[in-house]
């Protein structure tokens, strides 16, 4: 069934104080009348929005309605009390010669903008499932209690009494009907009137952060849950990437052959490893593993050995500009774990001194740096002594 959404931002919004009126004023930089709109605009059930407003915001709506032009209907002018605004804003549907009115009609306050999905959803199953009208609403949870002076009164029995929120979502042409036949009633939302008008409006789940902002300190308060509710979306994600890397022993590029490189330390050894570059095994497999992590290539990709400038390459060079990728994305580099896998050198002896070494390449403290060995039982290459392998991750927080 097509559903149109009806927003009410007519009022004069007396109670919020000082500043533009409450739908045009900004939470965590983003108005709350587009806030608003947002949530009916992304909801797949939602077929066209509609506005009413006061003569004197339109400049105002204009800037709180960009970015909505594709589902929003031009703007209606409301009245002087909210009820008169939902019948203007119902009859400017009734009367689209475009598309015609709408089956279904939820009508919502502007000044709630943190309406989520999930409320829109239960509203529509409702009517979907036979219902005339539905009305979003929470259960009183508080002890009510009447004031007298100022004084704590008698206690109100709480139960079966509900916090009435909106969307208020009914049949359309039932809202509309109840709106003409009883715009001489005075009523404060549209199931007071459905109600009045002889329409059974199904009590459903609201949500507590469908708050209707109307006093300076609900506008404080939304502010904070605006930026945390933002700042949970915006929170990092975190990427692992693996690499892996074999060098043969041999001569090193740079003709010796009493050392090899490891993790950027030149272990003494009886002889070197061969490869294009210093052959670090330990830092190509690391600069792979954070090339894997923000998903850009690999180290022959950035570096290709058929460029003489990478002959005999000190490797903390690949590994830099790796982690240089990482921040270019906004990313930070978190974590970095090796392991080298050969019969001999020993490595345990060098493992403080590459770890400090990756730090210091990679810009990250020692804690955030694992080196591990380990043997391969005298099995494979690696055991026969042929060469040096290294497997890493690297994590990422993109
Ligand atoms: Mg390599």
């Amino acid at each position: 069934m097509r559903a149109h959404a009806l927003i009410v931002a007519a009022g004069a919004g007396q109670r919020a104080g000082d500043g533009p009126p409450k739908p045009y004023r900004a939470l965590a930089g983003r108005s709350v009348l587009s806030r608003t709109l947002a949530a009916f605009a992304r909801h797949p059930g939602i077929d066209r929005l509609r506005v009413v407003i006061r003569a004197s915001d339109a400049a105002l709506y204009g800037a709180a309605a960009r970015g909505f032009e594709d589902r929003l209907d031009p703007p209606v002018t409301g009245g002087a009390e909210r009820q008169e605004s939902v019948r203007l804003g119902l009859e400017a549907m009734a009367a689209d010669g475009l598309c015609g009115p709408p089956e279904l009609v939820l009508i919502h306050d502007a000044a709630r903008p943190f309406l989520p999905a999930a409320v829109i959803d239960r509203t529509l199953a409702a009517l979907g499932d036979g219902a005339r009208g539905a009305c979003a609403a929470l259960p009183a949870v508080d002890t009510l209690r009447r004031a007298e002076d100022a004084l704590c009164g008698e206690l109100v029995d709480r139960a079966g009494l509900w916090r009435a929120q909106t969307p208020q979502a009914f049949r359309f042409d039932a809202i509309l009907g109840a709106h003409r036949d009883l715009a001489n009633v005075a009523v404060t939302d549209d199931a007071e009137l459905a109600r009045r008008a002889g329409i059974a409006v199904r009590l459903i789940d609201g949500a507590p952060e469908n708050l209707k902002l109307t006093t300076p300190a609900d506008f404080a308060f939304a502010e904070t849950w605006a930026r945390g509710a933002e700042g949970a979306a915006a929170s990092p994600v975190p990427r692992i990437g693996h690499g892996y890397d074999v060098h043969k022993f041999g001569e090193n590029a740079d003709g010796s052959s009493d050392h090899v490189m490891l993790c950027g330390v030149a272990v003494p050894h009886e002889t070197g490893l061969l490869g294009h570059s210093d052959a670090d095994v330990g830092l190509h497999a690391l600069t792979d593993a954070v090339l894997g992590a923000v998903a850009d290539g690999d180290i022959g990709a950035h570096f290709p050995p058929s460029e003489a400038v990478w002959r005999g390459a000190s490797s903390d060079r690949f590994l830099a500009h790796a982690v240089g990728l990482v921040g270019a994305r906004g990313g930070r580099l978190t974590h970095l774990d090796v392991t080298l896998i050969c019969e001999r050198p020993k490595i345990r002896p060098h493992v403080a001194a590459m770890r400090a070494r990756i730090a210091a390449i990679a810009g990250v403290p020692e804690s955030a740096v694992s080196v591990k060995a380990t043997t391969s039982e005298g099995l494979g290459f690696t055991g026969r002594r042929e060469g040096i392998a290294a497997t890493a991750t690297a994590t990422v927080l993109l």
